[in-house]
């Protein structure tokens, strides 16, 4: 079944998983598709970043069940002076969601791998 994603920004209708709005150019991960509750093995696609490869596109591709490890939510707000007198002239919130996540990798039921490095070809590990 797909499910569609609409931009946050402009409404549009984005790819499957998110991708870049092609309307306003805003780029949307959709993670809303991960189910930490399921305790099932959920199949994994990560592209590693060219900085860890060499400049070479590679994906990982692995079974794994994921966990939530953590998510804090905090608002810090920095006040701003200035004037005569030194008055707080406004305030600038400063919202941080951070949250941490765990792949625990399970044997792919196919062949047994832990994961798979696809480079210019598969790798089995
Ligand atoms: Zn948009």
């Amino acid at each position: 079944m797909e499910r569609k994603t609409n931009c946050p920004n402009c409404g549009a209708a984005l790819p499957q998983f998110g991708g870049k709005c092609e309307f306003c150019g805003t780029r949307v991960v959709d993670l809303t598709m991960l189910d930490f509750d399921a305790q099932e093995p959920t199949m994994f696609l990560l592209n590693l970043p060219q900085s860890i490869t060499g400049g070479q596109k590679a994906m990982i591709s692995m079974w794994a069940n994921p966990e939530l490890n953590s998510i804090t939510m905090e608002q810090n707000n920095t006040d701003v002076y200035g004037g005569w007198g030194n008055y707080k002239m406004f305030t600038i919130p400063e919202p941080q969601i951070a949250f941490e996540m765990s792949l625990h990798p399970c044997a792919d039921p196919r062949d047994s791998s832990l994961y798979k490095l696809k480079i210019d070809k598969e790798i089995n590990l």
